[in-house]
């Protein structure tokens, strides 16, 4: 186990930051969202259907289900009973489906077609909750609306002691206050590679993570 120490002050938590996100950059320089997409309202569909299942599996469906429903206004036409075939192997399909179909509905009698660019305005639509709103916000428009929480970001989060919450949008909370606003969108894509690649929930590579010597993590495996 490595004898990393807490940081005491202000200013070491924030040199300790710093560290961290020097070596996200370093490890993962021009990293970005894994689900495949053309435009905003297809990274929408695609997020949707992320939950609860991998972004491999989402990217298998996605090519064909574009294909065959290429307009929003095709989606919002559909039933949902043929929806939920369509995207089935995705997991909890009538749920999706019903929420695409919402989410389609809406986008095209409230907001003329275009996925709105207000956070606020986006939450009202089926199926964008926080985290959906700020995948779509950062990545399909480049707008820091928010920090992505995912199951990876809110693991690390806590295992670097960025965080003591435990509920996604405190742990947001935590993650605004002390990021800088430029490294919102990015922070969530670094620590998802970082997540899948080496700070996996059960037995993390600790001995190939690159801030090993960062981390007072409980349950860092030994090195
Ligand atoms: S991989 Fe290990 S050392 Fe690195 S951040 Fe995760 S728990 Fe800490």
């Amino acid at each position: 186990m490595s004898k990393a120490s807490r940081p005491r002050t202000a200013v070491e938590r924030r040199e300790r930051l710093q560290q961290f996100l020097d070596a996200l950059d370093q490890r993962y320089p021009n990293v970005t969202c894994a689900l495949h997409h053309n435009d905003a309202w297809q990274l929408l569909v695609a997020t949707i259907l992320s939950a609860q299942c991998t972004d491999e599996r989402v990217n298998k469906v996605t090519p064909e289900l574009f294909r065959k429903y290429p307009t929003i206004q095709d989606f919002a036409a559909v039933s949902q009973d043929e929806l939920a075939r369509d995207i089935h192997s995705t997991g909890f399909f009538n749920n999706k489906a019903k929420s695409i179909i919402g989410a389609a509905q809406k986008i095209l009698n409230e907001f003329g077609g275009e996925i709105p660019r207000e956070i606020d305005q986006l939450l009202t639509v089926p199926g964008a909750a926080r985290k959906t709103a700020n995948v779509v916000l950062g990545t399909a428009f480049g707008i820091a609306s928010g920090v992505v929480v995912d199951t990876h970001v809110s693991r690390i989060s806590q295992r670097l002691d960025l965080t003591k919450e435990t509920t996604p949008e405190k742990i947001e909370r935590d993650l605004v206050r002390i990021l800088p606003r430029e490294r919102w969108i990015q922070f969530a894509h670094q620590i998802i590679h970082f997540g899948r690649e080496l700070c996996v929930a059960r037995k993390p590579k600790c001995a190939e993570c690159p801030v090993e010597a960062l981390c007072y993590a409980k349950d860092k495996s030994p090195l």
